[in-house]
């Protein structure tokens, strides 16, 4: 509703309000005129138009802008509650809902579904050498390009920190980890612009797939991509591990 009103705007509201106005008014005006007089009297009719033409864009020009004010707080707030700001990604609570729900599902339905774990590796070095604000910036750069490397179809959400997850539906599990592996080439492919400093990072992935009527958790799937995530950093980060 918010956003229909936003889209409509303040001026186009008014004068569509002002003109329901003088509709509702003749019809009214026109009834009682033909009921109680019989007759249709110019004058009553130049008055029901012109009394709401004055009077609707005064009273709705101000209850409109009021309106507005709240629809733009509540869209701006829906937002915020649903986008991580620093990379607008879906924030760790909206991922897990919407990720829950679409598992409930394709686990009734048996089909694939894969999940992504990423973790920037040395992240803690990179803000130790360069400062807090090149690590947000290699934060908002790898939220970028997982944006432009997935489809409308996934879900990318930021973790927390610098740990990102993704869930791929609908793809095998070969497909699925082409995705990822294409979104690591274009990672170590790119590089963040910082105090003329050309900042490269690289990413360590776990992979989990199911695709059968499995009863597993959202919460136990994410744990696996976890624990394959952590068999990455061991044996040299910068690499994809499956579970
Ligand atoms: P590993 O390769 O094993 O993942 O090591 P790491 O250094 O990336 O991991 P570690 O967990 O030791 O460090 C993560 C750091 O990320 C610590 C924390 O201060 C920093 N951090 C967490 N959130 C943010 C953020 O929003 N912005 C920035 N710049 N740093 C953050
Ligand atoms: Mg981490
Ligand atoms: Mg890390």
């Amino acid at each position: 509703m918010s956003q229909y009103l936003l889209k409509i705007g303040r001026l186009r509201l008014t004068l569509l309000i002002t003109l329901i106005s003088i509709v509702c008014s003749v019809a009214i005006t026109l009834t009682i005129l033909t009921i109680g007089l019989g007759k249709i009297s110019p004058i009553g009719l130049i008055i029901s138009i012109v009394a709401p033409l004055v009077i609707a864009p005064l009273m709705s020009w101000h209850v409109i802008g009021l309106m507005l004010k709240v629809a733009r707080l509540e869209h701006d707030m829906r937002q915020l509650a649903t986008y991580d700001q620093l990379t607008q990604l879906l924030s760790r609570t909206v991922f897990i809902k919407r990720a829950s729900t679409l598992l409930n599902r394709y686990q009734k339905q048996q089909r694939a579904i894969t999940f992504a774990y990423l973790d920037i590796d040395n992240f803690k070095l990179i803000n130790d050498n360069y400062g807090h604000s090149a690590g947000d910036q290699v934060i908002a750069s790898l939220g970028k390009l997982i944006i432009t490397k997935t489809t409308g179809n996934d879900l990318s959400g930021r973790l927390g920190g610098e740990e990102f997850i993704i869930c791929i539906p609908d793809l095998d599990l070969a497909d699925a980890t082409a995705v990822i592996e294409e979104l690591l080439t274009a990672i170590r492919q790119s590089s963040v612009q910082c105090n003329n400093l050309e900042l490269s990072y690289t990413v360590s992935v776990g992979v989990t797939h199911t695709n059968s009527t499995s009863t597993q958790s959202l919460e136990e799937l994410i744990k696996r991509a976890d624990q394959a995530l952590y068999q990455a950093k061991r044996t040299g980060k910068d690499k994809l591990v499956i579970v």
